[in-house]
């Protein structure tokens, strides 16, 4: 089967977090791969937006977005924001308090990757990404990789970064409700990102949903990187048991084998398009995509 190559994705990270590229980078790399839509949803922060709109006048549309970190039952769970206001006060006092949240547990992982032998972990990190970056784990699992202590992220993962291992650092997200509420207060969109990845039941999977929506949830990704047909036909029937809007995203951090921009990603005809509600309009999404 070709490979699907969607005009639109609207999950993609840069260096104001853990991508690789710059939000101009990232945005050449869009059009260069013929993409339309681009939404920038970097971890809990809008650092980079300013600059990939620029980047993107008269190339492409790019919609304003974040992905924030929340917690739901001892999972870590991210929901995105899209056509968010990023001048909104109450997501930027809200972004704010995540801000000084991550720096301390950044702090904190960066000290026990000292105690593991990285040099001024922390530091490094900072200085590799964007001024005032949310730094995350995937900063630290790409410093890893570069120090030679770990094939790939994923691995850097296993060996040091996830629960469990040496440098794991325990952390208390807000509640999914909070950050539902900072995104709609901004006049956003609330989407679950990548439903597939939590390592949960299917049972688990509904009940995170049912909380989702009624915390004011619209919509979830429906197309994600690597999914499997299996998985997808899953994900369309939730969302249409849930009535949800559906989005696709590849959460494309830096070049690698596994998710690049735009690849892979579908949407079943049958779902409503998170581009079809009303905060849509201005950014020119065809109709019949
Ligand atoms: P944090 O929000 O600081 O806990 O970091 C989460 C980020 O780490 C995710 O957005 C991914 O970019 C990255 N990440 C999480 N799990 C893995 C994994 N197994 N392999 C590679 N990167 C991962
Ligand atoms: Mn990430
Ligand atoms: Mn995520
Ligand atoms: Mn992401």
């Amino acid at each position: 089967m070709p490979a699907v190559l969607s005009k639109i994705d609207l999950h993609s990270h840069s260096n104001a977090s853990d991508g690789a590229l710059s939000p101009s980078e990232l945005v050449q790399r869009a059009c260069d791969r013929g993409l339309t839509h681009l939404a920038l949803t970097d971890h809990d922060t809008v650092l980079g937006i300013t600059e990939a709109q620029d980047a993107a006048r008269g190339r492409l549309e790019l919609i304003p977005g974040a992905e924030l970190s929340t917690m739901w039952n001892n999972y870590q769970i991210h929901i995105v924001g899209l056509f968010i206001d990023i001048k909104s006060q109450s997501l930027l006092k809200y972004l704010e308090g995540q801000k000084v949240f991550r720096k301390e547990r950044a702090r904190e992982i960066g000290a026990k990757l000292e105690r593991q032998g990285f040099a001024n972990a922390y530091e490094e990190c900072r200085k590799r990404a964007a001024e005032g970056a949310s730094i995350t784990r995937g900063n630290y699992a790409r410093y890893i990789v570069e120090m030679g202590k770990a094939q790939d992220t994923n691995e850097a993962f296993n060996y040091y970064l996830k629960k469990g291992k040496s440098c794991y650092v325990k952390t208390q997200w807000p509640d999914i409700s909070v950050a539902c509420d900072a995104i709609k207060a901004s006049g956003g969109v609330a989407v679950l990102a990548h439903p597939r990845r939590y390592e949960m039941t299917n049972t688990k999977l509904r009940e995170l949903m049912e909380y989702f929506k009624s915390c004011g949830g619209e919509a979830m990704e429906v197309g994600c990187s690597q999914m499997s047909p299996n998985d997808l036909n899953y994900m369309t029937s939730l969302c249409k048991k849930y009535d949800f809007m559906a989005s696709l995203g590849s959460d494309f951090h830096h070049e690698g084998p596994f998710r690049e921009l735009g690849l892979g990603l579908v949407i079943p005809e049958e779902l409503k398009k998170v581009w079809e509600c009303p905060q849509a309009e201005k950014f020119n999404f065809p109709s019949e995509a």
